[in-house]
């Protein structure tokens, strides 16, 4: 075998990994030799004879891993957006191996006998050593010997289910498909969509999203095929009910075991929600406006229908009312947002107009796949900033949803500038541009605006770089991102006809926005829904377990007062990645937690003129740039002046 790629530092600008150079026989031995590398690395600052120090323990451990590193941010990032069978047995076989590896760091008792005993009046020291400690703690380290065994098999067997989880669920995206034989039944779809749905073998595959709402069922006019196509959404993947189940209880028994009554206040203790009553607070005050609002909006649906709906009715009909209240068309605007000129002239734009930082295309470096383009990013002054990753189709190899992670961490450590990554899941045309729906504009803007979170970030340690905060923080920045998509000045600079170049016209505009607060209802219940339904999961007490989970779903949905038969969750348990596979358990609330910061944030920057640079760079330089090195709610309030309320979210929510 030729070097592995792995082994060495890529030597590509950026030190973009070489994935031209990456085999799927790669990963395996670099796995091994990464964690063999690492533990020696621990073994060696664990028995150290000095006093320990901050550096010759945190900065240590810090310094340490780094083919590791390099080989997981490379294998799980290409095991999202483009896998293959061997990647996914690989996944199965290193998943509970890396578990183990990181319960061999944080149960080591010499290390964690060191790392109490370190001090540093340095504040960016002393919040990364708070960090490790509280990293420790969480993961056992103070528990007794047969505890910790207890909880390493708990911790592996979990990591195995989740692997098992992700990779059903992605089966069933194919599997799960609506197949029609007669075209008639696309009714509603133009030509186009219905060429891209066309298989070698003549019947038409329509695969799933992953939420619950198929995009189609706004569409599809034959009512039979979507009462098809919303039961094989909400009823893919069924034998990932008992996987959940028995996950929920594995987590319940973890929590105990670490001192926590569940495992959602296992997980909230270190985010900035700190506590479930927190959480169940401020649920409790979007629930009632919410389903009220819904219950509105059915009726109006109905009366559109001429009949009582059902949920597989929803979409189309809330489309119809739409456009008849707003004359809004979805379709008629996508002529004006083509992927390319929503990138340049639209998201990349309004970050020049912010931020002052340029894009070069850079062809010469490459992505995994044909279709992912790599940018150059550069400060006002032309210095080099880092690299930004762009893949934006949807493939069947391809996780659902839209997501962005870091493939190079920034840190004054390593010297190192950040490359990040933006993935998003758009149909790629059979022939022709690429036109976008508004939804996936939206999408584009919010993931571009945790990409600033990691290319901004200007930090000493790779564990608190850019968008290493708390999940409940994570989404704050992006979101934020969210609000240029229909900012005047940046609007008239990217919505522009792909075939004329005419503006868009301005009373599509102005339906765009008047048609903004439209069906939220259903979408804060869809929401809340899910996030009440995460957490039902994750309030499960210690040895109490779940026998027949889709009871336990609807008693769940029920109790919380969201059981709306109109409006299902947006993830069911069944399909619910987030919580199941993706890090997000007892977090979903995060999306509406961080709202909360991000409608203040959207204040303060009408109050202060909108898109200047002025803004952009008290923005970055306060938040954006700070990445998880210092206390997240310290930053907010440093870059507002103030602590954060719930008002501007109800009333950007229209739940008043
Ligand atoms: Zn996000």
């Amino acid at each position: 075998m030729a070097e592995n790629p792995f082994f060495a530092p890529s030597d590509l600008p950026y030190e973009l990994p070489p994935f031209a150079a990456i085999r799927e026989e790669h990963y395996l031995p670099a796995f091994e030799r990464g964690m063999a590398e690492q533990l020696a690395e621990v073994e060696a600052i664990a028995g150290s004879s000095e006093p320990p120090t901050f550096d010759n323990t945190i900065a240590a451990l810090e310094r340490s891993g780094r083919i590791l590193d390099r080989t997981a941010t490379v294998f799980f990032s290409v095991a999202a957006s483009n896998t293959t069978d061997g990647i996914m047995e690989i996944e199965k076989q290193i998943s509970p191996q890396l578990t183990r590896h990181s319960d061999a760091i944080r149960l080591n008792r010499p290390l964690w006998a060191r790392i109490k005993q370190v001090a540093t009046e340095d504040p960016e020291e002393s919040w990364l050593l708070e960090k490790y400690r509280q990293d420790f703690i969480r993961a056992g380290a103070d528990l007794s010997e047969p505890e910790q065994e207890r909880l390493r098999a708990l911790n592996e067997e979990l990591s195995r289910l989740s692997t098992e989880f992700a990779q059903s669920l992605l089966k069933a995206t194919t599997e799960s498909a609506l197949v029609v034989t007669d075209p008639k039944e696309l009714d509603g779809f133009d030509e186009a969509k219905i060429a891209s749905l066309r298989q070698d073998d003549g019947t038409y595959v329509l695969p799933l999203l992953n939420f619950t709402a198929q995009p189609g069922l706004s569409q599809l006019t034959d009512r039979d095929v979507r009462r098809r196509l919303y039961e094989l959404s909400v009823g893919r993947a069924p034998g990932n009910f008992t996987l959940a189940a028995r996950m929920a209880a594995l987590r319940a028994e973890r929590a105990q075991l670490l001192g926590f009554p569940t495992h959602a206040a296992y997980t909230v203790a270190d985010q900035t929600a700190k506590t479930v009553e927190a959480v169940e607070e401020m649920l409790g005050q979007l629930v009632g406006p919410a389903v009220r609002n819904a219950e509105k909006e059915a009726e109006a649906l109905a009366e559109q229908a001429g009949f009582p709906i059902e949920p597989w009715d929803w979409p189309y009909y809330s489309e119809k009312v739409r456009q008849a209240r707003y004359e809004f068309d979805g379709a008629a605007m996508r002529p004006y947002f083509e992927l390319n000129r929503v990138y340049r002239d639209g998201v990349f734009f309004a970050a020049t107009k912010l931020y002052g930082i340029t894009f070069a295309e850079r062809p010469d470096l490459g992505g995994y796949h044909e279709d992912v383009s790599v940018f150059e990013v550069s400060d006002e002054d032309g210095s080099p900033l880092g690299l930004f990753v762009l893949d934006p189709y949807a493939r069947p190899n391809k996780r659902g949803g839209a997501w962005m992670n870091n493939l190079v961490d920034q840190s004054f450590l390593f010297g190192l500038k950040p490359v990040v990554i933006n993935n998003l899941n758009v149909t790629k045309p059979a022939s022709g541009p690429t036109l976008l729906t508004y939804d996936e504009v939206s999408t584009a803007f919010h993931e571009f605006g945790h990409a600033l979170h990691g290319l901004f970030s200007q930090v000493r340690f790779p564990r608190v770089s850019g968008t290493s905060v708390p999940r409940d923080f994570v989404e704050y920045p992006s979101q934020v991102n969210e609000m240029w998509v229909t900012w005047p000045e940046v609007l008239a600079n990217y919505a522009k006809h792909y075939e004329t170049g005419e503006p868009m016209p301005a009373e599509l505009v102005a339906k765009l926005e008047a048609a903004e607060k439209f069906n939220q209802g259903f979408q804060t219940v869809e929401y809340l829904a899910a996030t009440l339904l995460d957490w039902a999961w994750h309030k499960l007490a210690p040895g109490e377990t779940v026998d027949d989970p889709e009871a336990f779903e609807a008693a769940a949905l029920e109790a919380a007062g969201i059981a709306f038969a109109l409006v299902r969750p947006r993830y069911r348990t069944n399909y619910f990645a987030h919580i199941f596979s993706g890090g997000y358990a007892a977090g979903y609330y995060s999306y509406i937690w961080s709202e909360v910061l991000d409608a203040e944030s959207v204040e303060w920057f009408k109050e202060n003129g909108g898109l200047t640079r002025a803004n952009g760079d008290h923005f970055r330089r306060e938040l954006l740039s700070r990445g998880g090195s210092i206390d997240p709610l310290t930053a907010f309030r440093n870059f507002r002046g103030r602590e954060a309320g719930i008002g501007p979210l109800l009333a950007r929510r229209g739940l008043v």
